[in-house]
C-alpha cells in the first residue's frame, strides 16, 4: 500500500470541494425535477464529506451507516451522478476523474503497489454509501486485480477497515514480511507482521489489506517472476566472488535502493527475506 496524496484541483492547486463537484456533475442535468432534486441535498454531501476526512483521519470510517437515499433522492440517481455525469469522455465531471486516475506516479496503484491504475474505485462503496458518490476523497485511483478483489467490501470495525490511500501512511515501520519457502521452485510467503507497539486496529487493518486484497498470493507470484529475472545474477557472486556472502551482499545493496522508495514494497519484502535466507544465499535460489 502506498500512500498518496488526496486529489487536487489542477486550476487552484488546492484540494477539491465537494460542492463544486457536485455542482460540475450536475450542471448539465436536463431535467429540471431531477436537477432541482439533485441540487436540493448538495449541502448533505458537502457536510458528509466533511465528516468524511473527520472520519478517515482517525481511522473511523467503520462508523458511517450505509444508506438508500439522502433526502427524496435515491441511490440509483445519487449513483448516476458519478455514471453518467463523471465516467463518460465528454461528462462535465471527467476532468476531475482524469485528475484524480493520474494523480498516483506513473500510474501505480497505491492499494497494491503493483498493479497500474486503470479504474476508480469507491472506497466506500457507492451502492451502499451513494452520498459519497463524487467525493474526491472517496475516489481512489486502482488497479483491475485490487478493484476485483475489493468490490463492495466495507467493513464496520475499525480492523475490518482497508487502508485507505490518502489517509493511512503507514510505510514509517517494515510491516510486510516475506518468507522464503525451501523448495523448487523457491516461493515466497507473503504476510504482514506489523510492529507491537501498533495500535490493535491498525495491526488489524494491515492485515486485512493483505487479505481482502489477496495480496500475499499476487505479491508471490511476482517475487517468483523477479526470481527468474535475477537468478543468473545472483549465480555470478555465488560461483566467483565470494559464495553465499557476495550474494547477500548483492541483494542488501539492491535491498537499500527499494527501501529508499517505499519500505513496504513486495520487492523490498522479498529481497528481505531473500538476505536474510542462508538456503536462498548458498544457492538455493537456482532452484534444484
Ligand atoms: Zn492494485
Amino acid at each position: 500500500m502506498r500512500y498518496l496524496n488526496p486529489p487536487v484541483d489542477k486550476k487552484n492547486a488546492t484540494k477539491f470541494d465537494t460542492g463544486n463537484v457536485f455542482d460540475t456533475c450536475v450542471s448539465m442535468v436536463k431535467n429540471p425535477a431531477l436537477k432541482a432534486e439533485l441540487c436540493g441535498v448538495r449541502q448533505q454531501v458537502e457536510d458528509a464529506a466533511a465528516d468524511y476526512d473527520a472520519k478517515a483521519e482517525t481511522g473511523s470510517l467503520h462508523l458511517r451507516t450505509p444508506h438508500d437515499h439522502v433526502g427524496t433522492v435515491t441511490a440509483e440517481k445519487l449513483i448516476k451522478v458519478y455514471t453518467l455525469r463523471m465516467v463518460p469522455k465528454r461528462a462535465t465531471g471527467r476532468p476531475i476523474y482524469d485528475r484524480i486516475m493520474s494523480a498516483p506516479a506513473h500510474r501505480r496503484c497505491p492499494l497494491c503497489g503493483l498493479g497500474t491504475v486503470n479504474t476508480l474505485d469507491h472506497f466506500l462503496p457507492k451502492t451502499h454509501f451513494p452520498i459519497f458518490s463524487v467525493t474526491p476523497n472517496n475516489l481512489v485511483p486502482a488497479c483491475t486485480w485490487c478493484q476485483g478483489k475489493k468490490l463492495e467490501y466495507y467493513s464496520t470495525t475499525a480492523g475490518g477497515q482497508l487502508l485507505h490511500p490518502y489517509f493511512d501512511d503507514v510505510d514509517n515501520e517494515v510491516w510486510l514480511v516475506a518468507e522464503v519457502v525451501v523448495g523448487a521452485p523457491v516461493v515466497f510467503r507473503y504476510s504482514a507482521c506489523p510492529p507491537d507497539h501498533w495500535a490493535p486496529s491498525t495491526k488489524a487493518r494491515v492485515a486485512t489489506h493483505l487479505e481482502k486484497l489477496n495480496l500475499p498470493l499476487l505479491f508471490s507470484l511476482n517475487a517468483g517472476s523477479r526470481l527468474t529475472e535475477i537468478r543468473a545474477r545472483l549465480e555470478k557472486p555465488l560461483q566467483k566472488e565470494g559464495g553465499a556472502d557476495a550474494v547477500r551482499e548483492h541483494l542488501i545493496e539492491e535491498l537499500s535502493s527499494m527501501e529508499e522508495d517505499h519500505k513496504n514494497s513486495w520487492s523490498a519484502a522479498m529481497y528481505r527475506a531473500a538476505a536474510a535466507s542462508d538456503w536462498f544465499c548458498n544457492g538455493g535460489f537456482l532452484g534444484v
